[in-house]
């Protein structure tokens, strides 16, 4: 239990890699603020898990990532309930998949302020925090798609790229004072994100289900195998470790090969 004493704040975390996260932060002692949206019920069955496995308090903020204003509050709700951030992980995203010039502007400004202008937001709130403290954890949640493109997917493929030019600068600006900044870039992982995209993607390339999970999600993934929620919170985790406080400013791919070719 190395993150006793510490806070998380896992942005996107009701579901999926966040929810994996969040429990994994938690596991090693830290109290978690959760945030996301989603079945009140579960939400709340998610933060009482939370409390149970790192014997502390665990909170949960209903903040939109594309409202500054509630990015703001939610930090400082936060430090009120838990303590002030020491661990930052942006993690919410949302994907749509069409072609550029057929791209819903709605779309396009809801991928960008979500993956990317919030974690601008959220680490503007809690930065000042960490460099008081001489010691913060500044994890982002970028994709292969931070990396190389894939077709359909222009909001996203920029959004992620973005994230991941922002994370090297964060970390060049705090580099001697104890803080590092990170961004983790996870192949396909099942979850409700990738499962959302499949009627869209098979109406974009006119595919069956199967045709897309195979010959599209899987196809550029070496493996032919979804990387595990579990794998990717493993990382997150040694992140926060002394032992990776060398490692800032990369772009770690956890993505099966995906980036390799
Ligand atoms: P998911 O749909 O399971 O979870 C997304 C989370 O973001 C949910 O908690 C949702 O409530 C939250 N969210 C969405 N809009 C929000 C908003 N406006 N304000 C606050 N929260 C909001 O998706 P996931 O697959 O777990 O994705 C998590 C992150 O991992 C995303 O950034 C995604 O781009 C990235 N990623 C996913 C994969 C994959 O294969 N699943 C691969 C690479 C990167």
């Amino acid at each position: 239990m190395f993150l006793k004493g510490k806070t998380a704040l896992v942005t996107g975390s009701t579901s999926g890699i966040g929810g994996g996260y969040a429990k994994a932060l938690a596991a090693e002692g830290a109290a978690v603020m959760i945030n996301g949206f989603g079945d009140a019920a579960e939400i709340e069955a998610l933060r009482q898990e939370l409390e149970k496995l790192s014997g502390t308090k665990a909170a949960y903020s209903n903040a939109d990532m594309t409202k500054p204003e509630e990015i703001r509050q939610m930090a400082a709700d936060c430090a009120e309930q838990l303590g002030e951030v020491d661990i930052l992980v942006n993690n919410a995203g949302i994907q749509h998949v069409a072609p550029v010039d057929e791209f819903p502007e709605d779309k396009w400004n809801a991928i960008m302020d979500i993956i990317c202008n919030s974690a601008f937001h959220t680490t503007k709130a809690v930065l000042p925090g960490m460099k008081a403290r001489g010691w913060g954890r500044i994890i982002n949640t970028g994709s292969m798609h931070s990396k190389v493109a894939s077709p359909y997917k222009s909001a996203y493929n920029a959004a992620k790229h973005a994230i991941a030019g922002f994370s090297k600068t964060v970390a060049l600006e705090v580099a001697q004072q104890g803080i590092t900044v990170n961004t983790i870039s996870p192949g396909y992982a099942w979850t409700p994100l990738v499962e959302n995209q499949i009627p869209d993607t098979m109406k974009a390339r006119n595919m069956t289900r199967e045709q897309v999970m195979n010959d599209v999600l899987l196809a550029g993934q070496p493996t032919k195998q979804f990387v595990q929620i579990d794998q990717i919170a493993a990382l997150a985790v040694f992140l926060c470790k002394e032992e990776a406080s060398a490692i800032t400013g990369a772009n770690l791919s956890i993505d099966g090969g995906w980036t390799a070719q």
